[in-house]
């Protein structure tokens, strides 16, 4: 089932809009909070909320317009298609990469500002920084209070998570993965800007970018039962057999009750998972107060057309969500 899927993306929106579930309100903050942006011949997703903060710039990449130029192994004789991949990723060449990335910073008005990426391993560790590291950090989280740095996430399903401080003028980036999720990054996040700066979690404006879908994400019953063992509301994320996965049960009929012969069982089973509203309710338990966490309604699977997707395309580029003080 993928009922309440019927929230997630507009193309199963359109599809299910008959469907009693499709009955179910909008996710809090969702469509109206964000808007995009074209220039330079890209398009930048903004959440509305970091718009209004004008000591800050923002934005979250998008699929087309670059210099690199991704070919479809589906379909080979297909002209390649100019992508705007951030990530230095094998298939692509680096100059090119480095061209997209300056394209991005010049639409985000940050050309002058110093990009610093992390090499990104799906942990719950958090780098504060006010300067570039000379070496890449490996993390999963960046914060800064330095002017003239943009700290920034790769993404090609895991979720990106922004954070601004506004009373101290304070910016966090966030890679969320369902590792980095079950690890609760986006909630130590939030503690690390405490202690350090002092800030008010119920100050805090969060974005959380576009990133897979709970009606593409489907996960086995390992996750579904390491979800279940650490958070006690883990059940609302999760569409399918959950309660089953997660007290170890199989699902599934014995193969002999369904007659079939060995080898015709039907597949292991999996649920679906909404790490977006995951990483919202972490937020929510970390102080953030819920009108301050803008959720975007894009799903990376759904919208190959304007995003990356790696579980979908497998060879694919990398976008890219980036947050900077002026
Ligand atoms: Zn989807």
């Amino acid at each position: 089932m993928k009922t309440r899927s019927a929230t997630r993306g507009t193309p199963r929106l359109r599809n299910e809009k008959n469907s009693a579930v499709a009955q179910k309100p909008a996710p809090v903050n969702g469509a109206k909070h964000w808007s995009q942006r074209r220039a330079n011949g890209i398009v930048v997703i903004e959440a509305l909320p970091l718009v209004r903060q004008k000591w800050l710039t923002h934005g979250f990449s998008t699929r087309a317009g670059g210099a690199s130029r991704l070919v479809d192994l589906y379909a080979p004789s297909k002209p390649a298609e100019a992508v705007l991949n951030l990530g230095f990723s094998e298939w692509d060449e680096r100059p090119r990469v480095e061209q997209n990335r300056r394209r991005f910073q010049k639409t985000l008005g940050a050309e002058t500002m110093t990009l610093v990426a992390l090499s990104q391993i799906h942990s719950d560790i958090i780098h504060v920084i006010d300067a570039l590291p000379e070496q890449p950090l490996q993390g999963d989280a960046l914060v800064t209070a330095t002017p003239g740095l943009l700290i920034a996430v790769q993404t090609a399903d895991c979720i990106p998570i922004l954070l601004a401080d506004p009373e101290h003028r304070l910016v966090a980036a966030i890679h969320a993965g369902w590792r980095g999720t079950l690890k609760r990054i986006a909630e130590k996040t939030v503690g690390r800007m405490r202690m350090l700066f002092g800030t008010r979690p119920e100050k805090i404006i969060a974005a959380i970018g576009p990133g897979i879908g709970r009606c593409c994400y489907e996960v086995g019953p390992e996750v579904a039962k390491e979800f279940g063992s650490q958070f006690e509301n883990a059940r609302e994320w999760f569409d399918g057999p959950y309660d089953a996965l997660a007290a170890g049960e199989d699902p599934n009929p014995l193969p002999w009750l369904t007659m079939m012969p060995p080898g015709h069982q039907p597949p292991p089973p999996s649920v679906q998972l909404d790490l977006q509203a995951a990483n919202r309710s972490i937020l929510k338990n970390a102080g953030v107060a819920a009108k301050n966490i803008s959720v975007s309604d894009l799903c990376t699977s759904c919208r190959t057309d304007l995003l990356f997707s790696y579980r979908r395309e497998k060879t694919t580029g990398r976008l890219m969500a980036a947050i900077g003080i002026k």
